[in-house]
């Protein structure tokens, strides 16, 4: 069998956390813990949660950007934190990434063309004479016309900005694109048009995305598979439809009571969850969840407080980590 494009394994990021007083004893902030995640060729994984549950870290150590305190990640079977020098530049050419603000990812100094040419001169890729070749070509693909070539940042609109942030991932020719939160900061009718112009550049070169947002309307246009994060931890993965159509863990349930269904035209019974994500410095003891589940009750005991839930395979294409009999 071949290797995934890129596989995530037991994946750990944990930061020290700022000693309050002198003495004290030193705090670990556990951003991801213990996620596995698979990429194939061409196919779009879409991470959810909310704010602080740890997609972006996990987005950044797949991109090289963040060191993993522990687990690994392997890109077409080359681990990353092994790889050197000319190994080391291909992944780098080989998975790019798209953040979400557009006109922080940019140097406003430079102008546009410098920008997209910039990651290829200087990983030292593609000859001198055939550089500006790749930029036009980068520019095309994102729909950017040549008459803005010399612009600056500042003398585009946000749309344009975003088109410009891929077109600087997309002249490297990757096989990974990591999209960060990629449209939450541009305006609703602009949002649209990225999300069908990443969808048409994974038609038209075939690659792979990895699609993080807090928007579960966007993520159900473009991908195919949706990895649920909570405190860290992946909690539920399935493919698009089966996990939209029939979300089985009480915290997916509650993320996508908010959105319209498409089947239905209408929402479903709103389930309001009460209180906050947990702190990553002190996650709650057995499922993270369990302090704001509204179904912790259908399960004996104090397990949900004292077990952690481990991910595990429900059918054939559908992980879930909770303790609720899965027939109910
Ligand atoms: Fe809720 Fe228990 Fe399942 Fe966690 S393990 S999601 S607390 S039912």
């Amino acid at each position: 069998m071949n290797a995934p494009l890129c596989e995530v394994r037991e994946l750990e990021v944990r930061f020290a956390a700022r000693r309050r007083a002198l003495f004290e004893p030193r705090r670990w902030l556990q951003a991801v813990r213990g996620v596995n995640l698979r990429i194939e060729r061409g196919a779009v994984l879409g991470l959810v949660g909310e704010s602080g549950c740890g997609k972006s870290t996990l987005a950044r150590a797949v991109v090289g950007l963040q060191r993993p305190s522990s687990g690994s990640i392997l890109i077409d079977g080359v681990e990353r934190a092994s790889a050197r020098g000319k190994q080391l530049r291909e992944l780098r050419r080989r998975v790019g990434i798209v953040f979400q603000d557009p006109y922080a990812s940019l140097d406003p100094r430079q102008p546009i063309r410098e920008a997209v040419l910039e990651p290829l001169s200087i990983n030292g890729f593609a000859k001198p004479r055939t550089r500006r070749l790749r930029v036009l070509a980068a520019f095309e693909a994102v729909g950017l016309a040549a008459n803005l070539y010399h612009r600056y940042p500042h003398e585009l609109s946000g749309g344009q900005r975003q088109r410009v942030a891929i077109a600087r991932a997309l002249v490297l020719e990757p096989e990974l694109l990591v999209c960060d939160e990629p449209t939450s900061a541009l305006d609703l009718s602009v949002r649209a048009q990225i999300v069908n112009l990443l969808a048409d550049l994974r038609q038209r070169f075939g690659m792979a995305l990895l699609f993080i947002s807090h928007d579960l309307a966007v993520v159900r246009k473009l991908v195919d598979e949706v990895a649920v994060m909570y405190a860290g931890r992946v909690v539920e993965q399935a493919p698009r439809d089966a996990l939209f159509d029939a979300p089985q863990h009480p915290y997916t349930r509650a993320l996508l009571s908010a959105i319209v269904t498409p089947h239905e035209g209408e929402r479903r019974e709103r389930i309001v969850l009460a209180g906050e994500p947990p702190s990553p410095l002190d996650p709650p003891s057995g499922c993270a969840f369990h302090p704001r589940c509204p179904a912790r009750a259908d399960v004996p005991g104090e397990r949900c407080a004292s077990e952690l839930p481990m991910l595990s395979a429900l059918d054939a294409r559908r992980l879930r980590a909770c303790h609720l009999d899965p027939t109910l």
